[in-house]
C-alpha cells in the first residue's frame, strides 16, 4: 500500500466567509450545507441492471466513499438520498413512495437510467413510466445504463444541491405545494 501524503488528501472548499487573523466567520446556511453535501447516505433502489452499475460505482475503481457516501442503508429513516436505479413496475410505485415517505428531510432523490427516468425501452401496460409520477425528483441520470462516471455526477449535482440550499426551502410554500402535488404529507404537520 502506498504512502498518503499531504498533496493527495484533497479538501472542501472554504464558504464564502469573513476572515480575519484567527477566526473565520461564515453564515450556518453555508456551514450546514457542506456537512450535508459531504456527508449524504444514499440508499440504494435497485431493482435490475442499472444496480449493477451502481454497485460497480461502490467498487475501489469509482470508489463513492471519496464523496462521504460509502454508508449506504436499507433503512430510510437513516438515509437522505434516494437512488432509484432499474425499472419500476406498477406494482412497485406505492412500495417506492412508501420509502420516500418515511425518509425524514431534507431528502434528495437521484433518478439512474432512463427506466427509472421514463419508463425507458419498456413502453408497456405495466411499468412506471418515470418515477417522477409519485415522487419528486432532484437529478435525472441518462443512460441505458449509465456508466458509474455518470452515476458519480449525479450525485455531485446532489450534492451542489445540498450545499446551496436554503435553510428555508423545505418550509416554503412552494415546497409544500410540490409535495402537495404527489399527495405526499409534509414532517412538518
Ligand atoms: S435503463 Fe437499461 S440498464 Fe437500466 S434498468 Fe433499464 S434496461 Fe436496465
Amino acid at each position: 500500500m502506498g504512502k498518503i501524503n499531504q498533496k493527495m488528501v484533497k479538501t472542501v472548499e472554504t464558504p464564502e466567509g469573513v476572515e480575519g487573523q484567527g477566526f473565520f466567520a461564515t453564515s450556518l446556511d453555508k456551514v450546514i450545507g457542506l456537512a450535508r453535501s459531504n456527508s449524504i447516505w444514499p440508499l440504494p433502489f435497485a431493482t435490475s441492471c442499472c444496480g449493477i452499475e451502481f454497485m460497480a460505482t461502490m467498487g475501489a475503481n469509482y470508489d463513492l466513499a471519496r464523496f462521504g457516501s460509502e454508508r449506504l442503508a436499507f433503512t430510510p429513516r437513516q438515509t437522505d438520498l434516494l437512488m432509484v436505479m432499474g425499472t419500476i413496475s406498477k406494482k412497485m410505485a406505492p412500495v417506492l413512495k412508501q420509502v420516500y415517505d418515511q425518509m425524514a428531510e431534507p431528502k434528495w432523490v437521484l433518478s439512474v437510467g432512463a427506466c427509472a427516468c421514463s419508463g425507458g425501452i419498456f413502453d408497456t401496460y405495466s411499468v412506471l413510466q418515470g418515477i417522477d409520477k409519485v415522487i419528486p425528483v432532484d437529478v435525472y441520470v441518462p443512460g441505458c445504463p449509465p456508466r458509474p462516471e455518470q452515476i458519480i455526477e449525479g450525485l455531485m449535482k446532489i450534492q451542489e444541491l445540498a450545499k446551496n440550499e436554503s435553510l428555508r426551502r423545505r418550509d416554503s410554500d412552494e415546497y409544500q405545494k410540490m409535495l402537495e402535488s404527489y399527495n405526499i404529507e409534509s414532517a412538518e404537520k
